[in-house]
């Protein structure tokens, strides 16, 4: 067990309550598929007999609760069996979750607070499994019939649309584990960059934008407020990093927060929420299976992700190079250079930046290799409260005749004329 393994077909009979955990090799892709019995990826079941396509670099669990036997077909970086694992503690957290729910569903629309299902957050250091379990919750809920709410707050490897945003989408079928979450128009708004330090005051301006959003929704629409959420967020939990996890408690309204892997990190939200008698602070084990990323993994992630947006996951869009002039493109940056002039402040004040502030960018070859969001915005002073379209990828610079060429998912015109620049970039390779 744990080593790799030649390229033949075997089985793997695996007994109750344990997984079969698989890192697929870089280069090419696994076959699997379930023989017998019943088991699931990350809280979706795997259809019998039928064989999957994983690909390179995946790395997954398969799990069973009352034992199962698989058939794998190829190459694997790893794969070994485990029999210890959190995954009884996890659906006990979905049971009392499907709980809430039913007892939203059937309380007085007259009780705004009563209607409202589960807003769960997950949040633990990086690698502890946050994204998986985010995951498997909304799964199971998608598999009774809900349609929880996906919120992804991780700027660095999120999982609902490219790196540097912070997006949500109705999740309504259990998420496939090699397609993962579909894309049927996520709201999805911009950040630019994939720290949180680039730009703190923007980071929580766009979660804002985003709750209010998701509440105004939640209103007019009884099965999903009583869905609820599940939000996961990003690894950075010291620091800044943990003032934006309070932040984002508070603002989606989360009202149970469920702590993987840090007894430290669980004891100081126990602590500074015990003032809020609605929120349950819960700590749970961190899966052995969680593999560690380490940051050139990360920044690779990311470029898969990009690239993934324009190509699709199997290399099966044609993305589109257009090419406009500097004059037809309206391109802006939040944050950075003075608020106002000195002359304009009071007396001995100095000119502090303005991290929302919007600053025109004058197009040159800076912009190269950046990828700029598309926003929605119909005027310049809503680009920072608007969610965006889509993405492009600047791919020359033409100073001499003034001309862009980018990369967009289609050709023609794009879906709005301002675009958001930051210090996301993405060699495509
Ligand atoms: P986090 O969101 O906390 O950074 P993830 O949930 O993304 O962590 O997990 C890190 C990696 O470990 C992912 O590639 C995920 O698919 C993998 N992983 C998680 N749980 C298991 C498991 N039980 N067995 C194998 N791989 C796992």
């Amino acid at each position: 067990a744990g080593s790799a393994s030649t390229s033949s077909v075997r089985q793997v009979k695996l007994d109750r309550e344990s997984e079969l955990r698989i890192e697929v090799g870089n280069d090419s892709p696994l076959r699997l598929r379930l023989l017998s019995g019943n088991a699931e990826i990350f809280g979706t079941e795997l259809p019998p007999e039928i064989w999957l396509t994983l690909p390179p670099r995946l790395k997954i669990a398969v799990f069973t609760w009352y034992g199962a036997t698989l058939e794998m077909d190829g190459a694997t970086e790893t794969d070994y069996t485990a029999d210890e694992t959190p995954m009884i503690g996890y659906v006990n957290v979905h049971a009392i979750l499907e709980a809430r729910r039913n007892r939203a569903r059937a309380s007085s629309a007259d009780d705004s607070g009563a209607t409202q299902g589960p807003r769960v957050i997950v949040v633990g250091p990086t690698d502890s499994g946050k994204s998986t379990l985010s995951r498997m919750l909304l799964s199971w809920a998608a598999k009774q019939g809900w349609k929880p709410t996906f919120v992804d707050l991780d700027i660095g490897q999120g999982s609902i649309t490219i790196p540097g945003c912070i997006a949500a989408t109705p999740i309504e079928l259990p998420i496939d584990p090699v397609e993962g979450i579909p894309l049927e128009m996520p709201l999805v708004y911009f950040y630019g960059h994939t720290t949180p330090s680039n730009n703190v005051d923007l980071y929580k301006v766009l979660v804002k934008e985003l709750a209010q959003v998701l509440e105004r929704q939640f209103t007019g629409n009884a099965e999903s407020r009583a869905a609820g959420m599940v939000i996961n967020t990003m690894g950075w939990i010291e620091g800044v990093g943990y003032e934006l996890l309070l932040h984002a408690i508070d603002t989606l309204n989360a009202n149970v927060v469920l702590v993987l892997g840090q007894e430290k990190l669980w004891s100081m939200l126990k602590d500074v929420l015990k003032n809020k008698p609605n929120v349950d602070v819960v700590k749970l084990q961190k899966s052995g299976g969680v593999v560690s990323r380490n940051a050139k993994y990360r920044q690779k992630a990311r470029s898969y992700r990009i690239r993934e947006y324009f190509y699709g996951p199997a290399n099966d869009l044609s993305p589109h190079s257009n090419i406009a002039n500097f004059s037809d493109l309206f391109i802006y940056r939040i944050g950075g250079g003075p608020q106002a002039p000195r002359s304009a402040l009071p007396i001995g004040a100095e000119p502090a930046a303005d991290p929302t502030r919007l600053v025109p960018v004058n197009i040159n070859r800076d912009l190269l290799h950046l990828v700029l969001a598309v926003s929605f915005a119909k005027e310049p002073d809503e680009i920072i409260s608007s969610n965006v379209a889509g993405f492009v990828y600047i791919t020359d610079i033409d100073i001499q005749r003034k001309k862009i060429t980018y990369l967009a998912p289609s050709a023609g015109d794009l879906p709005g004329k301002y675009l958001i620049v930051g210090t996301l970039t993405w060699i495509e390779t």
